[in-house]
């Protein structure tokens, strides 16, 4: 039983921004809040496409939706959820 080496060499990933998307709930206080764009469907052709920002934790389930906004980050929308939720909002 030889070791095989592994002369492969590493894939250099580009360097990117890597924003984390999972946050940790106000609620139940899991690492389970996930922050998901959804692209609504269009009610019109020359309307432009909405889009909704969904923030929702996978361990209780407590969510919000909100606007789409791009100057927002993932983090942003999470705020808000603390916020309506710390303002029994939800
Ligand atoms: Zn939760």
């Amino acid at each position: 039983m030889g070791r095989r080496r592994r002369s492969r060499k590493k894939i250099l990933l580009k360097p990117r921004k890597t924003i984390p998307k999972i946050f940790t709930c106000p609620q139940c206080g899991q690492q389970t809040v996930k922050v998901t764009v959804l692209n609504m469907p269009k009610s019109s052709e020359d309307e432009e496409p909405k889009k909704l920002v969904l923030v929702k934790c996978g361990f209780c389930g407590l969510k919000s939706t909100f606007q789409y906004n791009e100057i927002f980050q993932p983090v942003d929308y999470y705020h808000r959820l603390v916020d309506k939720y710390v303002a029994g909002e939800i």
